[in-house]
């Protein structure tokens, strides 16, 4: 566990520290994240000035040394006036935030979309967006963090109101998309991943031209029926329904930018952030 701990923080500043260096983020942006991400938090200071573009380890040390700041502090422990100091003394020097990618990844219920978004989320920054559904909770599933579990009334008044980017019915449930956060992760720079059904993806497609659309194929068809029919909260019924839906999903496959086989998690993960980053 705390190997694992270990390594989720490194990969999380690594990510950051690649932003800075590629002057996508702040040092602001930086400060910022600190303040919800405890393994920003505890990044060295040193570390991260190092990592902005023309700070190398002299500089670095300088820089700490005039403002007081001792070798070994990390970004939690920075007072007030130290982190002023940091703020301005890069004030104005870094370009303008571009805007993130948008990812949309979508493929056959059962080919493994959402563990590939938990993984993603767990060891890139990417913002992975919450869906809200009509559909009851699995077991073990969590509000907020799986879905957002919304009564048909309360989908209904999220249509009204425009609240969905897509919004799509699957398996006899409905599922949106919620707007608002993927257009303000968005114009922080970051990169977004919605896990959708084909549908929905479309939708985006026809409105953000700017979305990429990646379609998750099982390795086999075999492959697939084997993880649909390993779904015991399904009833028979449900899992043939299912079955069905799939094999319409997959002839979607053609229609998308880009297609990967889910053959290993940490391979599609690996290419989503590449296909980000360039
Ligand atoms: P499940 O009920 O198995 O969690 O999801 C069923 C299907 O709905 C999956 O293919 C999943 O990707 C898709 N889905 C989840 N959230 C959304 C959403 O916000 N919009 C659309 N269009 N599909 C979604």
């Amino acid at each position: 566990m705390a190997l694992r701990k270990a390594a989720l923080s490194r990969k999380s500043r690594a990510a950051v520290k690649a932003r800075v260096k590629n002057n996508e983020i702040t040092i602001d942006d930086v400060l910022a994240l600190a303040k919800s991400d405890p393994f920003i938090a505890k990044m060295k200071v040193s570390e991260l000035l190092e990592s902005i573009p023309g700070v190398g380890k002299i500089r670095a040390a300088g820089m700490m040394e005039r403002f007081g700041i001792s070798a070994t502090r990390r970004i939690q422990g920075l007072g007030v006036k130290q982190t002023a100091d940091l703020v301005t003394e890069f004030a104005g020097k870094s370009e303008p935030l571009s805007r993130g990618k948008l990812i949309v990844l979508s493929g056959p219920g059962g080919v493994g979309k959402s563990t590939v978004a938990i993984r993603l989320r767990e060891v890139s920054d990417f913002w992975v967006s919450v869906s809200a559904t009509t559909r009851s909770p699995r077991v073990g599933e969590i509000e907020g963090v799986d879905y957002y579990f919304f009564s048909d009334e309360r989908f209904d008044q999220g249509i009204s109101t425009d609240e969905f980017l897509e919004w799509a019915s699957f398996a006899g449930a409905r599922y949106g998309t919620p707007r608002k956060g993927v257009e303000e992760a968005l114009v922080q720079g970051r990169n977004v991943l919605l896990e959708i059904e084909v549908e929905g993806a479309f939708q985006v497609k026809a409105h953000s031209k700017e979305a990429i659309l990646v379609f998750l194929q099982p390795p086999s068809w075999e492959h697939l029926v084997a993880r649909l029919e390993a779904r015991g909260s399904d009833t028979p019924e449900r899992r043939a329904h299912r079955l069905e839906l799939a094999q319409n999903e997959m002839a979607a496959a053609k229609e998308f930018d880009l297609v990967f086989v889910n053959d290993e998690v940490e391979n599609v993960v690996a290419r989503l952030v590449s296909l980000a980053t360039h």
